[in-house]
């Protein structure tokens, strides 16, 4: 009897790793990092229930860290299997995975140098070496292909609609029966992605709910704060805007409104800087993708492209270049990593712009608490940047409604979709109460059998 073990992102929204137990092989789908608060990170510290070398294969439904991030621990532990994604994964695994390797050594590095650690010395979780030796193993797909991954068992990638090439594995095993595996579900009229496809059928459901108890706010009237947050500094008081944004996903989101923006005659002149290597290069990726993307990220290409259509942009890759914006006074929207601040260059612009009344700090992202991002948004009057003492003067946005992922309106509105009920639904990828909640609506409003897995547990299929 094959059996699914629920290894991560059950109870909790990180570390994504689903064991299929099928006697004969062994299939993870998904091999992600625990993140955020300590007592999560330390379980990517704890052994696997099972040897990495007695996995046959793996299959990652999208590039977010909390899906692939362990997959260097993995290949450091011995997994030699192939990794089946699409194409877009892979190549957004070729930047995550060298930076968050390069993260863990760094974290290393600081742990010795300053002793903060109790094991001496103190080892990365893996490092660059193990994510280039774990690139090798990536195996591109396309969507809708379906192809046999080990003996009697075949993987499909479905468009998700959540980050670009990100999927849903629908697994089909010989013996019988198909399991979804979501992954995460993007949203509905999101710029650059398509929607999330529709599914019919499966015989078990794996369903996130990262928003399982919230529904988002609507998204025109977060793009018109934006462009009010913009207005403001950049035509009414005359300052800079600094966004801290993810480098994959949300930069390209707010190069997009921007040029959709300025395209409805919304916005007076500036320059946007987009200052981090890692989202230029990302930005790069989407952009070499229009398989993947939609009408107006063509015209955010052709803007990138020739420098029509919109503001002017410029994308910053060596450090001389990007101090050349610490001078520039007013007018530019300086788009830079790390989203919560804690690392990169947004420091830097922080730096430069935070005390000065007239710029504006726009957040457009999740900040989790013990951040820099999050200690400004609860409205901190100063803080310490560079070991210096900065005060909060510029006026602070907050944009919500942004995230990528569906709200609880549009889960149910997918599994609705569905022609049968599932024999099975399985709520994972959410804390509990968003689970909870999202398990009693699934069972009230759809009838299903529906249940949130343990850490651990594992299940008969
Ligand atoms: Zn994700």
């Amino acid at each position: 009897m094959p059996t699914l073990t629920f290894l991560g992102a059950a109870g909790t929204v990180t570390g994504s790793k689903h064991l299929l137990d099928l006697g004969r092989h062994r299939v993870l789908v998904d091999c992600g990092l625990f993140q955020g608060l300590k007592e999560l990170r330390e379980r990517n510290w704890r052994p696997l229930p099972l040897a990495a070398t007695s996995v046959d294969a793996l299959i990652l439904t999208h590039a977010h860290l909390d899906h692939c991030g362990y997959l260097p621990r993995l290949v450091a532990q011995g997994f030699r299997g192939r990794v089946f994604c699409t194409p877009g994964t892979r190549d957004l695994c070729s930047l995550v995975l060298p930076d968050s390797a390069n993260l863990q050594e760094e974290q290393a590095r600081d742990a010795n140098k300053h002793e903060y650690s109790k094991h001496h010395p103190a080892l990365p979780l893996y490092t660059e070496a193990d994510a280039a030796r774990a690139l090798t193993l990536l195996q591109p797909v396309g969507y809708n292909r379906p192809i046999p991954i080990v003996p009697g068992v075949e993987v499909e990638f479905i468009d998700a609609g959540h980050l670009l090439g990100s999927a849903y594995a629908r697994v089909r095993l010989d013996e019988g029966g198909t399991i979804l595996f979501g992954g995460d579900l993007g949203r509905y009229g999101r710029p650059i992605l398509h929607d999330p496809s529709p599914v019919e059928r499966a015989d078990v459901l794996l369903v996130e709910s990262t928003y399982g108890n919230r529904n988002h706010k609507n998204l025109a009237q977060t793009i018109d704060e934006f462009a009010y947050a913009l207005n403001d500094t950049l035509a009414s008081r005359r300052g800079n805007v600094v966004i801290p944004a993810f480098a994959v996903g949300r930069t390209q989101d707010m190069l997009y409104f921007i040029v959709e923006l300025a395209r409805q005659g919304r916005l007076g002149p500036m320059d946007v800087y987009v200052d981090s290597p890692m989202a230029s290069a990302a930005t790069r990726i989407t952009l070499a993708h229009p398989e993947l993307y939609d009408r107006g990220t063509a015209r955010l290409a052709e803007w990138l492209k020739r420098g029509k259509g919109g503001p002017r942009v410029r994308f910053t890759e060596d450090v001389e270049d990007s101090m050349k914006i610490n001078s520039v006074r007013s007018g530019a929207v300086i788009l830079s990593a790390s989203g919560m601040c804690d690392g990169g260059r947004i420091k830097h612009h922080l730096r430069f712009n935070l005390s000065r009344p007239e710029c504006a700090i726009v957040f457009v992202g999740f900040q989790a608490a013990g951040t820099l991002g999050r200690r400004i948004v609860d409205g901190a009057k100063r803080v310490r940047l560079f070991g210096e003492e900065v005060a909060v003067r510029a006026k602070v946005f907050t944009i919500g409604g942004l995230s990528a992922h569906a709200d609880q309106a549009a889960l149910v509105g997918w599994l609705k979709g569905f022609r049968a009920a599932p024999r099975q639904t399985w709520v994972v990828h959410g804390e509990p109460l968003s689970a909870n909640a999202l398990r009693d609506e699934i069972e009230q409003r759809l009838g299903w059998r529906v249940a949130v897995p343990d850490p651990r547990q594992s299940v008969e299929l």
